[in-house]
């Protein structure tokens, strides 16, 4: 049976490429203009010596697999296979094989985890505290990580347990005996965008720290390229053309229980570029909802770059100091839904209090204009932004490309 390798050794990558855009040849390479990204001067370089491609505009790069599976919005063994059957080769995929065992697995937890929270009266006089109603229990299928020999015994009867100790979920102590990372928490399983559970959260119920917990990062669950919620929302993303990104579990559940449905949350991270890109495929509008606090400011910052470079509109709805969406929708589900809708583009915001004065919406101003693709609309800001300030384009211009490279 043949492997990846041989295929990897078949592709030519000039020949995938130009299957799905126009390549033109420029000495020992091609260039195109980035399908990934709003690309007025072509930035797309394809070298077929290394059989990689990249982009100088928006920094995506890869092999042949790689660009597959970034256009076509598959994951990278959906692209394998794609192309194994394009060249004729019947390839043996036995990673492949043994993530679906997992996945499995990790359905049949969830599972019995959300069985478990009927037992818990601490988990769900929690979730009553938070206003979690039994509909959203049942939709983000939450739980309770209670009896691990339960939950060991029928593992090892289905035959996962092996696999589902990969997932570093538990460990094992002595024969037979394992910790189950989760326990006696409130468990959220975290989804992809298929469908299938890849991790969980977990909140601790009685106080001990920390508040909340991830699954280690394995072959299925990366937090640089998978959000919370996307399964759920991507059909209301889609139709409305518009993500609200929020910071946590709660957050997003709760929104959902008011009737926003459109939201998704990192998981423990600060937005990626990958997450930008991903959600630049759904929609073509962001609002970042985040708490309102230093952190949250800080995390607007660090946002807003990657989803400006992947081409999107970005919006950020600033909430009254302390408050986070959880506790804002509780309060006034109105109010937060007319911040939602009133909420302006971030370098309108920023250009309006850059006028009133504000030193540090210039600074984040000059910061974010650095990362505009598109080189008509970074001009403009400028523009702007020099006749709100006085100072001259070409300074600004200066100035921006120094704050573009600390980064
Ligand atoms: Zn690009």
């Amino acid at each position: 049976m043949p492997s990846l390798k041989d295929l990897l050794g078949k592709i030519d990558i000039v020949d995938i490429i130009s299957s799905y855009i126009e390549l033109k040849r420029v000495g020992n390479s091609y260039t195109a203009r980035c399908p990934f990204h709003p690309d007025d001067t072509p930035s797309f370089y394809v070298s077929p010596s290394k059989g990689i491609f990249k982009c100088f505009g928006c920094g995506v790069g890869g092999d042949a697999i790689k660009f597959v599976s970034l256009y076509e919005n598959i994951d990278y063994w959906e692209a394998v296979e794609k192309l194994a059957k394009r060249y004729g080769i019947s390839i043996k995929l036995r990673r492949k094989e043994k993530d679906s065992k997992l996945l499995v697995a990790l359905q049949k937890v969830a599972e019995f985890y959300h069985e478990q929270l009927k037992e818990s009266k601490q988990a769900i006089d929690y979730l009553q505290s938070r206003g979690i109603n039994s509909k959203s229990i049942g939709k983000f299928t939450l739980g309770f990580a209670g009896n691990t020999e339960k939950l060991i015994k029928l593992l090892s009867e289905e035959g996962l347990l092996e696999v589902y100790e990969k997932s570093g979920n538990i460990t094992k102590i002595e024969e037979g005996v394992y910790r189950d990372l989760f326990k006696n928490r409130l468990v959220i399983p975290v989804r992809d965008i298929k469908g299938d559970v890849i991790a969980f959260g977990g909140r601790s119920l009685d106080g001990s720290q920390p508040k909340y917990i991830n699954s280690p990062e394995s072959e299925i669950f990366k937090k640089r390229s998978n959000l919370f919620g996307l399964y759920e929302s991507k059909e209301y993303i889609k139709e409305g053309e518009e993500v609200i990104v929020v910071e946590g579990y709660f957050d997003l559940i709760s929104l959902w229980q008011e009737g926003i449905r459109n939201c998704t949350a990192p998981l423990g991270t600060a937005l990626t570029e990958d997450h930008a890109f991903m959600l630049s495929k759904l929609a073509k509008r962001v609002i970042l909802l985040y708490d309102g606090d230093k952190a949250g400011r800080k995390a607007v910052r660090s946002s807003v770059p990657h989803l400006l470079k992947a081409g999107m509109q970005v919006r950020v709805v600033y909430l009254p100091e302390g408050e986070d969406p959880d506790s804002f929708v509780k309060k006034d589900p109105q109010a937060l839904k007319s911040l939602i809708k009133t909420s302006q583009e971030v370098e309108v915001y920023l250009l309006q209090r850059v006028k009133e004065g504000d030193k540090e919406a210039f600074e984040d101003l000059l910061y974010f204009c650095g990362f505009i693709p598109d080189g008509v609309k970074r001009y403009e800001l400028l523009k702007e932004l020099s006749k709100a300030t006085s100072l001259p384009i070409t300074s600004l211009q200066e100035r921006m490309v120094k704050v573009e490279k600390k980064e």
